[in-house]
């Protein structure tokens, strides 16, 4: 008989934790169930971590799944989250310093409990199952209403000594901005390059008053040969180009993937941030590959379930 065990995947965040429960034999392996609940961050986020427990459970009575064959989970958490899988912020969830290792063990019997931040497990998602299938060494931008960001070297994620490597959209790009960002910090990535630093940027160079713009219709705008909102998105990819080119200078990874909302835009984004990347990147780092990210939303949990099997 094969024999099996099960790892599951758990991604917070701030309206829904979305779940996969993988199962690994000797002659057979696969995704067995995916599915997602509503993230309760009432009482600072307190019933979270018991919801995730109790979630896991039903899933696998409903299959009958044996519930201590489940070797493994791992926990996406939007936010950083330390080696010991603690969590010193959340603002999203109203969590602080808590130790989603530690707690989640107790709660669940499950063994092996890990967390990581949602961009990084994202990243690992992709490396797995997604665009960055055949790679071990990549990095992933996340284009939405901020930008994040994840870091993979060797086949595994690179958290950093207090699990904030990977912020990608607070690398400085601009150091004459006046407006803040939400870091407190002036002139970062994620200003620019997110949706809405594309809509700020469109703001400021097309002649609308536009309240209704959105980083879509910019975008479409410029992919249908508006020249001023071209110039935004331009604008928008070179920031983000030119700090993928000081990313390569330390990382040097085989493969960029972009991710996010912002993504959905396809080869017209990649063409720009590719001109740019190149455009600022020292010569033996030129002409990495550039990729759109495969797995929509599914990714985080993916990554989850990579990274808790392949420490179980
Ligand atoms: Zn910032």
């Amino acid at each position: 008989m094969d024999e099996v065990l099960y790892y599951a995947g758990a991604d917070i965040g701030g309206t829904k934790i979305k779940f996969g429960l993988y199962k690994k034999g000797v002659c057979s392996e696969g995704l067995e169930a995916k599915w997602d609940i509503p993230t309760d961050i009432s009482d600072s986020g307190s019933h979270i971590l018991g919801d995730i427990a109790v979630s896991l459970k039903k899933v696998c009575a409903d299959r009958n799944i044996d519930y201590s064959l489940i070797a493994g989970i791992g926990i996406g958490v939007p936010g950083p989250a330390d080696s010991c899988g603690v969590v010193k912020e959340c603002v999203n969830l109203g969590w602080k310093n808590v130790d989603v290792r530690g707690e989640f063990r107790k709660i669940s019997g499950i063994p092996v409990v890990m967390a990581g931040n949602d961009a990084n497990v994202a990243a690992l998602g992709e490396m797995w199952k997604g665009s960055g299938c055949g790679f071990d060494n990549l990095v992933m931008v996340t284009l939405g209403t901020g930008v994040g960001g994840g870091v993979i070297i060797d086949g595994r994620i690179h958290p950093g000594s207090t699990g904030a490597a990977g912020e990608i959209g607070h690398i400085t790009v601009n150091p004459y901005e006046t407006e803040m960002c939400n870091c407190k910090s002036r002139g970062c990535l994620e200003q620019y390059s997110s949706a809405t630093g594309i809509v700020r940027l469109a703001k400021q160079m097309m002649d609308i008053s536009g309240e209704e713009l959105d980083a879509k219709t910019v975008i479409d705008m410029a992919k249908a040969g508006d020249e001023s909102a071209d110039r935004a998105v331009d604008k928008a990819m070179e920031y983000l180009g030119m700090a993928l080119s000081n990313i390569a200078c330390v990382t040097d990874p085989q493969v960029f993937i972009i991710g996010g909302g912002v993504s959905a835009a396809g080869e017209f984004l990649i063409k720009k941030i590719e001109k740019y990347y190149n455009m600022y990147s020292m010569n033996t780092l030129k002409n990495k590959e550039f990729k759109i990210a495969g797995l929509g939303n599914d990714a985080g949990f993916y990554g989850c379930i990579k990274m808790v099997m392949d420490n179980a």
